[in-house]
């Protein structure tokens, strides 16, 4: 039940602010090995989705869809093990380490012995990045979101993600007519590639929920 009360808090927030430090989906064209950043049905410069799913705009070869969830599935993969790596970043030497101290979350320092800094050590991969990093990914395959213009945009002023080229060739806006209709030729295939992150978001929800919606969830707003 606490996934009830954490949602609608959550939900407030505008997927451009809570998905700020996700990373992007790529894909590679299985055709041209272009490598492109996906961000759901909206204009971009790299892919165009058509009737059939994802087009290359390099190549113009469409995706087969085995190819995008199996992507989507091995970015998934990668996140994960990456989190459970369990990096540990002192924000005050900057220090990076997997040793847990003894001492709970006080900085090893360069010794290695727990002087020297002052600092807090935190997970480098947070239950709550990963917890957003996954509700990102499901967000890119949501029509009705892309339906009202909600997804985290492409093309964002700030976005790394964006090479300075392509700030300045902002690709032109699609009229709703075009986007209802992609959205409702795309929605059951958006779904299946859904239901590859929901696979992944179920365990880590839980998860998020149980622990971290307790423990660390709070101590995020006390700080
Ligand atoms: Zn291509
Ligand atoms: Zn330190």
């Amino acid at each position: 039940q606490n996934s009830t009360t954490l949602q609608p808090l959550e939900s407030t927030i505008p997927d451009s602010d809570r998905f700020r430090d996700s990373k992007p989906l790529k894909l590679t064209c299985p055709s041209c090995q272009h490598f492109f950043p996906f961000g759901g049905i909206q204009s971009s410069n790299n892919y165009q989705i058509t009737h059939s799913g994802i087009r290359c705009l390099s190549c113009q070869f469409v995706l087969p869809p085995l190819s995008v969830s199996a992507q989507l599935e091995s970015f998934l993969r990668t996140q994960i093990s990456q989190y459970y790596a369990g990096w540990l970043h002192c924000d005050d030497c900057g220090i990076t380490t997997r040793q847990v101290s003894v001492y709970g979350r006080r900085c090893i320092g360069i010794s290695g012995k727990a002087y020297g800094c002052k600092g807090i050590m935190r997970y480098l991969y947070s239950d709550k990045a990963l917890y957003n990093q996954l509700l990102y990914l499901q967000s890119c395959f949501d029509v009705d979101k892309a339906k009202k213009r909600a997804l985290k945009p492409l093309y964002e002023e700030f976005s790394g993600d964006v090479s300075a080229d392509d700030k300045e060739n902002k690709p032109s806006v699609m009229s709703q007519g075009e986007l209802d209709a992609l959205v409702e030729q795309n929605r059951s295939l958006f779904e299946v590639y859904q239901g590859v992150v929901d696979n992944y978001l179920e365990d880590c929800g839980r998860r998020y929920v149980d622990m971290g919606g307790i423990f660390g969830f709070m101590s995020a707003f006390e700080k």
